[in-house]
């Protein structure tokens, strides 16, 4: 069957409730704060962005953008690897290599874009690549793309990509490479990974390790270097860890941080890196100012997460049920997907922006309310959201 086939029609989709519609933010109803938005004519309160340290709206990094327009134009024009590449790139990819406490980094437009790289430079066609079953949807693209042998391995459980390691190395005839690839922490869940198992394992197989901890760094760590920092993993245990620019740094773009050998690798052979466009300066520039704020203000990441442990604890005193996850992403496990459509419109009511996430983004029957906590969000805010939460989720 093909992909077109076993996908559902539009009127399918309509039957299912699985059709996906956009809401335009209008406008903000604060100066610089991104979470208080206009959706539709009415204010809301945005608990659903990844937004975590409240930078997207930070007039240093606004300020940092239009200044780099003025002087280097808003477009890049070409690749990297023609004329695209300029000084704010370059000076935000040592930045970024010094802040992940790796040799080097190289930039991408976006994290889908990264992983794409990041998979296709370790593994080929005939190669095995074992993925948690949660991973992002990216990087199970990257697999098929690069034509590996895949598998997954139980979520968040190192004993089982052990299993498939040893059984890999059991049957290993032709295969030249295994690489083990996971999220930091996980996007529609908000648990993290058994790094330091998983890096223990991978060093014993002579695997590879890939971390996307798009939503770990800024956050986790003493000093929001993320999950590998807080693993105290080094580019030994894991050679590639692959960071996004749109979430905690509140900014756009990705990036790969390495060893010097195999990011030169990237950098040749990587097709997601040589056959687009760069991208523009403004963005690195804005980049730059939010990476610098992030390290100097650490109350930002402090305060996320207190912000986190309040929800948590009123939540569980208001009775909800919420995954276990310590991180800034807090899911509301609901199970149907009509169930959790309509919590997220009576939220949306009341007044909060809480998406209803849906299969295929997660797995059937676990539709989910996926509630993200910002730096930006006042405590009075995270109360009433567990309010109206709590009405919302018995009344369903
Ligand atoms: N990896 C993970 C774990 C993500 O959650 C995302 C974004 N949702 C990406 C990669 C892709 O990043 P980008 O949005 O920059 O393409």
């Amino acid at each position: 069957m093909s992909a077109r086939a076993s996908r559902p029609s539009l009127p399918e989709l309509d039957e299912r409730q699985l059709r996906r519609v956009r809401r335009t933010v209008s406008g903000f109803a604060c100066p610089d704060s991104a979470v208080e938005v206009i959706v539709e004519g009415r204010a809301l309160v945005n608990f659903c962005s990844n937004d975590y340290l409240g930078l997207a709206r930070h007039p240093a990094a606004a300020a940092a953008m239009c200044a780099a327009a003025a002087r280097c134009g808003v477009g890049s024009g070409a690749s990297h690897l023609v004329t695209g590449h300029g000084a704010e790139h370059e000076r935000l990819e040592e930045e970024l290599a010094e802040f992940t406490g790796r040799p080097r980094a190289l930039l991408f437009s976006t994290g889908y874009m990264a992983n794409l790289a990041a998979v296709g430079v370790l593994a080929g066609a005939g190669d095995f690549v074992l993925l948690d079953r949660l991973s992002h949807a990216s990087l199970i693209d990257a697999a098929l793309l690069a034509r590996a042998r895949f598998k997954r391995f139980a979520h968040a459980d190192a004993a089982d990509a052990e299993r498939l390691l040893r059984d890999r190395a059991d049957r290993a005839s032709g295969a030249r490479t295994t690489l083990v690839a996971t999220d930091g922490v996980f996007s529609m869940d908000g648990d993290v990974a058994p790094l330091v198992s998983l890096a223990a394992s991978a060093r014993a197989h002579a695997a590879w390790l890939l971390v996307d901890d798009a939503h770990g760094l800024g956050v986790l760590g003493a000093r929001g270097r993320g999950l590998v920092e807080e693993c105290a993993l080094t580019v030994d245990d894991v050679p590639l860890l692959v960071g996004t620019l749109g979430k905690a740094f509140g900014s756009f773009g990705a990036f790969i941080a390495g060893g010097e050998n195999l990011l030169e690798e990237l950098l040749q052979h990587a097709r997601s890196y040589r056959y687009t466009t760069a991208l523009p300066q403004p963005v690195a520039a804005a980049t730059r100012a939010t990476l610098a704020i992030a390290q100097r203000e650490s109350w930002r990441r402090e305060r996320v997460l207190a912000l986190t442990r309040r929800f948590r604890s009123a939540a569980r005193e208001a009775g909800i049920t919420l995954g276990l996850s310590a991180t800034p992403i807090q899911p509301v496990l609901l199970g149907d997907v009509s169930t959790a459509l309509a919590a997220s419109a009576q939220l949306f009511e009341a007044g909060f922006w809480v998406a209803a996430i849906r299969p295929p983004t997660v797995p059937p029957d676990s539709a989910r309310l996926r509630v993200t906590l910002s730096a930006a969000h006042s405590e009075a805010q995270v109360d009433a959201l567990v309010e109206v939460l709590s009405r919302c989720v018995r009344r369903n």
